[in-house]
């Protein structure tokens, strides 16, 4: 069978809430108690054992340590999704780049006894800088690009439905990319860096269209139409089958809660549906894939990819001309 991974961004309520301005955010409200045994049982249902990217400030907080402790001990890979989970993360200097990685490395560590080797920024951002602080930091693959045009068109669709300021729009100019990130590469390749080289494994997005199918947009379609958001599934992962892509598949909390756990965040695609139809629709996916590929976590895929051919990229990002002021 074909190789495919799997991985989930374990972004938090706060992290929702910060990216949208939404007040309160910065006391880091959790909903990990609730989410992650619903997330463990069922990948342990399906069998599957996958990568979890985790924000540092959640595993710096002692309340979040069970939760947290728990993925670890059933088995999945723990990777790094920064400290702060800032955008913007991508156009820091590299001092604080470093600092920010060597943070989220210690809090996540500390918290489940796992060494990071693995990155993906927050909303897709990367750069240069930031690809060379990885390898420099003895990182073997990032997992930050989402080949797409629709970045842009997302990002529009946040704005409307966030209460952010001017200024904060401005330092979210790059949120979930750009239209030159629909050029990039779907199947996984190899950074050419001055510091070493990594793997890159992007999120899938389906051939030729390079629509996005992971589970947010799944849940979007599903709120106008279960069928439609099933048959979407399923042209995508047989476009992957058809054009030898082997799938990277990505998940959130936010596709195993619905509006019957969570209110506070009903202006997000898919949080109008309740839990049952969202677990449905995990349970689906999740089977569908295991049924057609040997799931693996995204550490697994990087070691197996290394040992066949992978092409070489040189990096080249927007975020590399727009350094923020830190
Ligand atoms: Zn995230």
């Amino acid at each position: 069978m074909r190789p495919a991974s799997l991985s989930l961004d374990l972004d938090n309520l706060w992290t929702y809430m910060k990216t949208a301005g939404i007040a309160g955010w910065e006391t880091f409200p959790s909903y990990l108690d609730l989410v992650t045994p619903r997330i463990l049982d069922r990948l342990d249902h399906h069998g599957l054992k996958i990568t979890f990217f985790i924000v540092g400030q959640d595993a710096a907080l002692k309340e979040n340590r069970q939760a947290l402790r728990r993925i670890a001990e059933a088995g999945h890979e723990i990777a790094n999704h920064s400290f702060h989970h800032e955008p913007w993360l991508s156009r820091s200097s590299r001092e604080a780049m470093s600092a920010e990685i060597a943070q989220a490395e210690d809090a996540i560590g500390d918290a489940t006894g796992q060494r990071t080797i693995g990155f993906r920024g927050p909303s897709f951002c990367l750069s240069t800088p930031l690809l060379e602080t990885l390898c420099e930091r003895g990182y073997e693959y990032d997992a930050s690009t989402l080949p797409t045009f629709l970045g842009p068109l997302a990002r529009a669709y946040y704005f409307t439905r966030s209460d952010l300021s001017a200024e904060e729009r401005k330092k979210r100019s790059l949120l979930f990319g750009s239209l030159a990130d629909g050029l990039r590469p779907i199947n996984p390749y190899e950074w050419n860096l001055s510091t070493g080289r990594m793997v890159e494994i992007p999120v899938t997005t389906t051939p030729l269209i390079r629509a996005p199918f992971h589970l947010t947009y799944l849940s979007f379609l599903a709120t106008h139409s279960g069928a439609i958001a099933t048959a979407y599934w399923k042209a995508a992962l047989s476009a992957c089958r058809l054009f030898g892509v082997q799938p990277s598949v990505l998940l959130h909390p936010l596709d195993f809660l619905g509006c019957d756990d969570l209110h506070i965040l009903s202006r997000f695609p898919g949080m109008r549906l309740p839990s049952a139809r969202k677990l449905a629709i995990i349970d689906m996916v999740l089977s569908d894939l295991a049924k057609g590929h040997r799931v693996m976590t995204m550490r697994e895929h990087a070691h197996e990819l290394r040992r066949g051919r992978l092409h070489d990229r040189t990096p080249s990002f927007e975020a590399d001309s727009a350094t923020l002021a830190t």
